[in-house]
């Protein structure tokens, strides 16, 4: 009787608990680091929330707060000059923004699809720069296209101008993408390893459009309502994606951008 009082006990014990982690929904926490005046804070939360609600209307909720550093530049060319990441116990985004620019060029800039689509993933460590870069630069277009600032033939044009761009300027024929993007890295051609990283995605996406199982982006939903954890392995974080995708596409094409000498081809992917 006592065990069975117990094991009710730890029964309504984990109950509780899975219902709390179900219901941990993803808030913005928006903190100011420089002086801004009531009327840009209104602008730029309303900015940050919309680009947010487009990332979570295709991808689902993230299943923490996420934290707006904004740091302000004043005279700068563009509206979203810097920005990174914040991947620590607190999940955010870091933006240095010159106010000062109109809205409408707040939303046609990529840097905040970016940045927050980096969220979905976790951090997978340096060595893995392009993987992480690849998918957060395949999410921007995504995202833009859902908050309606590209259209859909906008959004593939934009895909194949970086990816030519970056064929162009990659100068490794004879190594792998995998290989030689710690290479771009050092060199600094940051642009060559993000859309060589976003070819991979593009890849899979294509591969899993034309399965029976869920898609790429139903698959991510999926990750982040059951899986998503902060101390991830990139093979980890892998094999959980071909497993909800009831494929192995993920793993195949890591396979293949570790061994396959050359730019990643994707003029078939369009
Ligand atoms: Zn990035």
């Amino acid at each position: 009787m006592g065990n069975l009082t117990i094991g009710l006990v730890r029964l309504l014990h984990i109950c509780l608990l899975s219902a709390v982690s179900l219901s941990a929904r993803a808030e913005l926490q928006f903190h100011w680091q420089d002086a801004f005046s009531a009327e840009e804070k209104s602008g730029l939360s309303a900015w940050i929330t919309e680009t947010q609600g487009a990332l979570e209307s295709l991808v689902g909720t993230l299943p923490f707060n996420v934290h707006i550093y904004f740091h302000r530049i004043n005279g700068a060319r563009e509206p979203v000059p810097w920005a990174h990441t914040e991947r620590s116990a607190t999940q955010g985004v870091h933006f240095h923004v010159d106010p000062r620019f109109p809205m409408s060029d707040f939303r046609r800039d990529w840097t905040a699809p970016h940045e927050l689509s980096h969220l979905v993933l976790p951090y997978l460590g340096s060595k893995h720069a392009w993987f992480a870069e690849g998918f957060a630069s395949y999410m921007q277009y995504q995202v833009m296209g859902a908050m309606g600032v590209l259209s859909a033939v906008e959004v593939a044009q934009s895909y194949q101008r970086q990816l030519q761009r970056a064929e162009e300027n990659y100068g490794y024929p004879d190594r792998p993408f995998a290989q030689a993007a710690r290479r771009l890295r050092a060199e600094g051609k940051y642009p060559v390893m993000y859309w060589g990283g976003a070819a991979y995605f593009l890849r899979v996406s294509q591969e899993l459009d034309r399965s029976d199982g869920p898609r790429l982006i139903a698959t991510l939903m999926q990750y982040l309502s059951c899986c998503r954890q902060n101390d991830e392995s990139l093979d980890t974080l892998l094999a959980k994606l071909d497993r909800l995708s009831a494929s192995d596409v993920f793993v195949r094409n890591l396979q293949r951008f570790q061994s396959v000498p050359g730019f990643p081809p994707f003029v078939h992917l369009f």
